[in-house]
């Protein structure tokens, strides 16, 4: 299609939608941007966590992080605690930020792994400034050195988003989609027809409809790649309840016998839910097992939420790209959604098709959505295969699953040799090794460049790292000081 794009339709005002609408008028003033969502179908509801990665969308849109907290209610989030993963009873912490010291030949890790054989190296978290910060309940800002991400209210930052695209223009349109009109020829979407009787034609459409994916499935009938045979969770129930006490720098994922739950601070609640597979469980116990676990007075009725794990083969299809749950999800075990959403609007403003629509730039965004997708799946994929638990059949299943062959590829190099290597463009790094290493999983081996030091030298090098890291958190302030004093609404 060569049309020049000059009207852009976005169906949807969920978070994909709005963080849509507010980067592109953003990035083309000069495009006009429609954005159609409907009250009375609503937004999932649910999307509170963060990672790292969502500094790039704020800097972009000149948001100062403690404006964001405030603005959103949100609390700072250095990692998630993992409890029951590895084995009932046993934890880990997947803190942001590299652990230990970079290095070139060898990783941290294979001196860490040496130190383990020889008794002197504490776990492997205790060498990760984020880990250990979260642990004593201690934050402050990016000058000391912490890699942080965010826990937020999703309708506080939708509201937020709608208010920076409305100001750059974006005009939103209240009404219900009724029909989606093509064009008999190309079959490109011309037209939203509304119930009220409006009609938004638009050159350009983003889909941000939530799972239905009103234009990339129900109109365009994309092929949908579905991973449920690697990832079976197919169902969540989220509830909230009143805070108790201070609210913690992390997110908790507890699992259980058949899928896990969230504990997600905000400033004024807690966000809980249940994530689990309904070959395992059923919605009933899954109910009665958040129910009896979470703490403090319900704020709201757990609501079933049901899914399936995958993709949009193509995320860019004729005069249309999914965003959002339109485009695919994955569990949100490492709240990866909105770093999804982020890069596939990221990618849009980098191929926009202002002059018109060629086909070897679709091409490279679909390839750059579906690698994310993937490495997410794989990164995923290795919480639960990669256990020691066998107590239920859900948890037998995951440790004799077939795995990816990517993912394989990873864990063997790791295992046989303690390499890691990471592929170009990639989100998680050290979080790799944090999981593989938490997950029970240690190397056969370490590099021999390891052994050029003495014990000696490497007890040192160990301490000074914690000690370098103690001497950092020691000056942080608590979380809720630091939240009291810059980020209280
Ligand atoms: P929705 O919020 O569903 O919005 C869809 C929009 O389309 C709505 O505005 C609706 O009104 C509109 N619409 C639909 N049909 C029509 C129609 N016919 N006419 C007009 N308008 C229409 N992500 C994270 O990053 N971190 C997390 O911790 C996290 N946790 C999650 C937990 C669960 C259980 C689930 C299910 C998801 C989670 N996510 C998380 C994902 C996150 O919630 C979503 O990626 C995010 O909210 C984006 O949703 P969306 O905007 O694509 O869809």
């Amino acid at each position: 299609m060569n049309t020049k794009v000059n009207q852009v339709v976005i169906l949807g005002g969920g978070t994909a939608g709005w963080m849509a609408a507010a980067l592109l008028s953003k990035a083309f003033s000069k495009t006009n941007i429609t954005l159609v969502e409907s009250d009375q179908i609503g937004t999932i509801g649910v999307g509170e966590a963060t990672i790292p990665s969502i500094h790039f969308f704020n800097d972009m849109l000149g948001m100062r992080s403690t404006e964001f907290a405030k603005a959103t209610s949100g609390t700072f989030k250095l990692g998630i605690q993992f409890e029951n993963w590895k084995a009932q009873g046993e934890q880990y912490f997947h803190g942001f930020g590299s652990t230990g010291l970079g290095m070139w030949a060898a990783g941290f890790h294979e001196y860490w792994q040496r130190g383990v054989e020889l008794g002197i190296s504490k776990p492997f978290g205790a060498y990760n400034a984020e880990g250990v910060a979260a642990k004593q309940n201690k934050f402050a800002h990016e000058q000391n050195g912490l890699n942080f991400a965010y826990h937020i209210d999703a309708s506080l930052y939708a509201k937020f988003l709608k208010q920076v695209a409305e100001n750059n223009g974006v005009k939103r349109v209240e009404g219900r989609v009724a029909q989606v009109n093509t064009d008999p020829q190309s079959g490109n979407i011309s037209a939203l027809a509304l119930q009220n009787g409006q009609v938004i034609a638009g050159d350009f459409f983003i889909d941000c409809s939530g799972f239905k994916g009103l234009l990339i499935n129900e109109t365009l009938n994309t092929t949908f790649v579905d991973w449920s045979h690697w990832l079976p969770m197919d169902r969540a129930i989220p509830v909230q309840t009143r805070l108790q006490g201070d609210p913690p720098p992390y997110t908790r994922s507890i699992a259980n016998h058949a899928g896990w739950q969230w504990r997600i601070p905000l400033q004024h609640r807690m966000g809980n839910g249940i994530v689990y597979s309904s070959q395992y469980m059923s919605d009933d116990e899954a109910s009665k097992l958040l129910l009896d676990t979470i703490e403090g007075e319900k704020l709201t009725e757990p609501r079933l939420i049901k899914f399936v794990t995958g993709h949009r083969e193509k995320l860019w299809n004729k005069n249309c790209v999914a965003i959002g749950l339109a485009g695919g999800f994955i569990e949100p075990l490492e709240s990866t959604a909105i770093h999804i959403i982020q890069q596939g609007i990221m990618q849009l403003i980098k191929y926009f098709p202002t002059y018109g629509i060629n086909d070897l730039e679709v091409n490279q965004y679909n390839n750059y959505m579906v690698k994310d997708y993937n490495e997410i799946k794989d990164f995923i994929i290795l919480h639960y295969c990669q256990t020691e638990r066998d107590d239920s059949p859900f948890w037998r299943f995951c440790k004799n699953m077939d795995i990816p062959e990517s993912l394989k590829t990873r864990l063997d190099l790791f295992k046989k040799t303690g390499r890691f290597v990471q592929g170009k463009d990639e989100v998680f790094s050290d979080s790799w090794l944090q999981v593989m290493i938490g997950q029970g999983l240690i190397p056969e081996k370490h590099h021999p460049i390891v052994d050029e030091i003495s014990e000696h030298e490497l007890q040192n090098l160990l301490d000074r790292i914690e000690n370098e890291n103690k001497q950092k958190i020691d000056k942080l302030p608590s979380h809720k000081a630091f939240l009291d004093k810059y980020c209280r609404a």
